[in-house]
């Protein structure tokens, strides 16, 4: 099977920052404005002589509760589907939502690893900051705290993620 890693998480927790950091390329289109990626992107990696794709998915959630909730399954389901990885990502700053929650529900129906990914861990207090998603129950033993904006925390998280391949 193809190793395909697929990010995701609620709306502006920084999915298509981190993509763009694991491709090394701007592909995917971000929307500073809103954290919205509207379309699902594809690209490729490798980190210690072992290559993957990445796929940078949505996270866009509107409208009522209901379709909320069908919106993060589908996004879910699609991506479980297709990955032989999942990173689930979360963000310091915000800390914990009610959204992280539904998305952390959703994957829990999945026997493909999940890893926890705290975003945003841009100095020693955010890092602190994700113990707290160790609530969601999910992941595998340890979350990750990086920051996709410096890169802080992605190279441990790649020397773990490739031992899934
Ligand atoms: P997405 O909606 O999950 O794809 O999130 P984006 O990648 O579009 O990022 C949403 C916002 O978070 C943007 O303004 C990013 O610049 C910002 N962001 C992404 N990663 C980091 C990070 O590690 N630290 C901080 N402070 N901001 C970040
Ligand atoms: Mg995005």
């Amino acid at each position: 099977m193809a190793n395909i890693v697929a990010i995701v998480g609620r709306p502006n927790v920084g999915k298509s920052t981190l993509f763009n950091r694991l491709i090394e390329e701007r592909k995917a289109i971000e929307d500073n404005l809103s954290g919205v990626t509207r379309d699902r992107h594809y690209g490729h990696a490798q980190w210690g002589g072992k290559f993957f794709s990445v796929i940078d998915t949505g996270g866009y959630v509107t409208g009522s509760d209901d379709l909320y909730e069908k919106e993060i399954r589908k996004q879910v389901r699609l991506a479980i589907d297709e990955a032989s990885v999942i990173l689930f990502v979360v963000d310091c700053i915000d800390g914990l939502t009610d959204l992280d929650t539904e998305f952390a529900k959703e994957l829990r129906s999945t026997e493909k690893p999940v890893f926890m990914v705290a975003n945003k861990a841009d100095n020693l207090d955010k890092m602190l900051m994700a113990n707290e998603f160790y609530a969601l129950g999910l992941g595998e033993d340890t979350i990750f705290p990086i920051s996709s904006s410096s890169g802080s925390g992605i190279g441990d998280l790649l020397d773990e993620l490739i031992k899934k391949f």
